[in-house]
């Protein structure tokens, strides 16, 4: 069956700057001959071109290259007064895939690397020997060429159809509507209901300035999603990104909703961010960013309404500055604006651990249930970050042996066990686990698919797919990181027996013990760590068992039983919040 995929609008600006150089058009001529190899102009004129990382710029070099491999047929929109899709000839396409590979070092391309006197000549030559012509002077692989360039740079949008089955990146908004889908059907939820959660109630973009170290101002994009606020105040994290999007922060903003909700807490689900380059930002610019987001949000956020955290390149200091600008905005110290803060201006104790603790107390609830010893029991934990590394220290303090952890360079083994304090000093040292003494390396794939009995994916995001999902041999899958596994993976490992701890009920210890700093916030008195502790594992061991009777009521994995929770919590406070609205519906 054809699949058909929309060019991104990145990967067709890509597209077009090729076309541009090959028509030698001059504003980019000048900029691309001042480097030596094709591929390093396209790339470094692309991202320059459109505000880009040259890494992802490179990623979307590689990523088109592959979509046009695979294309079986790819149609042009054409711009008005045609205004309709346009076939390319498979010529066209040829001649398309020449000109990717001629920018993507390819080496079968190096005899056409050096720019001969004219650049449309030499990528004519360069399609004549790989996909021959019918006449011996090139004249129909000229044409082609032509055509083609018309096509492409006047294009609105390119569409391909591929034979491949598409293996996209799952989006988590996506992921997260599926999951709301199915446990919506199990739970028979009211329609009206289940619309309402497949949408944010709420979404803030602002745009301000802030003096740069230069002098001059730049104009920043901020956001903040408000998911659903049902059960309380909205509560998530703010990340800085260059490529933010407002598509991003609803994503992540739903997650925190069925996260938050999963775990009984008071709180809707939120999230905000914005873009720009903290890597290339001094300490003040980016306080001066930090304050300037939130005298824009100040009028939407508060200790009552909509309380962020830190995320991706955020941290205690950044939320330190927002709760100072606030206070000052509201005229008296509002420590309970923001969580995360540094404990000597109303952070929690136990925080920095909290995420790590929570992973452990559902690994231990699971291992009662599955009758599985944890003395003794085999830890593979990928990410060696603060949940990877904090979550190998407490396994390892009951007695569990960490046999292997990992870091982004690749993970190092011991069939005897790993002391996570002494691989931190390494790491420190060094600046990876790798090389670590006693221990072999092998790949995060490798570490994936070990032979143990609690694995914790605590790094990034669609790591266990329907590629190893088969090969998955541990016995308990706690999820320290978000999106970890895809959907598709997910059924496979349920199939096979492995008990997965879902992300939203594994990791939300960060948001609990978040919950506790507010708390504590607002009633001005500070609860000690042991306190923290006791009513960190008693919250998520309740979540915990909740969601293992329904999984066990409704025979469903656990990640559908966390969203089934979630949701009921959900509908049920909306159906009593506006009971008279519905009494009506049903008459
Ligand atoms: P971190 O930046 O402290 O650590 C991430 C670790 O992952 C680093 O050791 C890094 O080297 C490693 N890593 C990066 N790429 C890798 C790869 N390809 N293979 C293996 N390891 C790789 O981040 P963190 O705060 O520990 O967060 C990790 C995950 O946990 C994220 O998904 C995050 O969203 C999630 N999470 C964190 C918290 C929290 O409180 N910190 C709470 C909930 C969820």
């Amino acid at each position: 069956m054809l699949s058909l995929i929309e060019l991104s609008g990145r990967e067709l600006g890509m597209i077009k700057l090729m076309a541009d150089f090959f028509v030698e058009k001059p504003e980019l001529t000048a900029k691309i001959e001042s480097y030596t190899t094709a591929h390093y102009a396209l790339v470094t004129t692309y991202s320059e071109n459109f505000g880009i990382p040259e890494a992802d710029a490179w990623k979307t070099l590689e990523e088109l290259q592959r979509r046009i491999d695979e294309a079986e047929y790819v149609q042009v929109e054409a711009p008005r007064p045609i205004n309709k899709w346009l076939q390319m000839s498979k010529e066209e396409i040829n001649m398309l895939r020449t000109i990717i590979d001629y920018f993507s070092a390819n080496p079968k391309m190096s005899p056409a690397g050096s720019f001969t006197s004219k650049r449309s000549e030499s990528i004519i030559e360069a399609y004549v020997w790989f996909f021959g012509s019918t006449n011996g002077n090139g004249e129909v692989a000229r044409e082609n060429f032509q055509n083609l360039m018309e096509k492409l740079q006047s294009a609105m949008s390119i569409k391909l159809e591929t034979l491949v089955p598409i293996v996209a990146t799952p989006n988590p908004y996506e992921a997260v509507l599926r999951l709301l889908d199915i446990a919506a059907q199990k739970l028979k939820l009211d329609p009206g209901l289940h619309e309402m959660l497949k949408r944010p109630v709420r979404a803030i973009i602002v745009n301000f300035p802030v003096t740069m170290d230069d002098g001059g101002l730049q104009v920043f994009t901020g956001y903040r999603v408000q998911y659903n606020d049902i059960l309380g105040p909205t509560k998530g994290g703010i990340r800085y990104h260059p490529d933010l999007t407002l598509d991003e922060v609803v994503a992540l903003s739903a997650w925190m909703t069925f996260k938050t909700a999963v775990t009984g807490l008071p709180l809707g689900g939120g999230k905000g961010g914005i873009r720009c380059n903290p890597k290339e930002m001094s300490q003040g610019e980016l306080e001066r960013l930090t304050r300037g987001y939130a005298r824009a949000m100040a009028r939407y956020i508060g200790p009552n309404s909509d309380v962020p955290a830190p995320d991706v390149y955020t941290d205690s200091q950044t939320m330190a500055w927002i709760m100072d600008e606030y206070s000052d905005i509201v005229g008296y110290n509002a420590f309970g604006v923001v969580t995360g803060k540094p404990v000597n201006v109303g952070g929690s104790l136990g925080r920095t651990e909290a995420t790590s603790r929570g992973v452990m107390y559902t690994v231990i609830e699971a291992a009662k249930h599955l009758g599985l010893k944890l003395k003794g029991a085999e830890v593979a934990v990928q990410g060696f970050g603060n949940v990877g590394f904090h979550a190998a220290k407490l396994l390892s303090e009951i007695g569990c042996k960490i046999i292997a952890v990992s870091d982004s360079k690749g993970a190092i083994y011991n069939a005897k066990g790993l002391d996570p304090i002494k691989v931190l000093e390494y790491k420190n040292e060094t600046g990876s686990v790798i090389g670590y003494k006693d221990s072999t390396n092998m790949t995060n794939e490798e570490l994936l698919e070990l032979k143990c009995d609690i694995l914790v994916p605590s790094a990034l995001e669609n790591q266990i797919t329907v590629t190893n999902a088969g090969k998955i041999k541990a016995k308990i899958v706690a999820e320290g990181a978000n999106g970890p596994t895809t959907p598709e993976a997910d059924e496979i490992l349920y199939r096979n027996g492995v008990f997965v701890i879902p992300d939203i009920l594994a990791n939300s210890g960060g948001v609990i013990v978040s919950y506790f700093e507010q708390v504590q916030n607002q009633m001005n008195y500070y609860w000690t760590e042991e306190e923290v502790r006791g009513k960190l594992e008693n919250t998520i061991v309740t979540a915990f068992n909740s969601v293992l009777d329904v999984a066990l009521t409704y025979k469903v994995n656990l990640r559908v039983a966390a969203y089934m929770n979630a949701i009921k919590r959900l509908s049920d406070a909306m159906f009593t919040r506006q009971k008279g609205a519905f009494i009506a519906i049903q008459r």
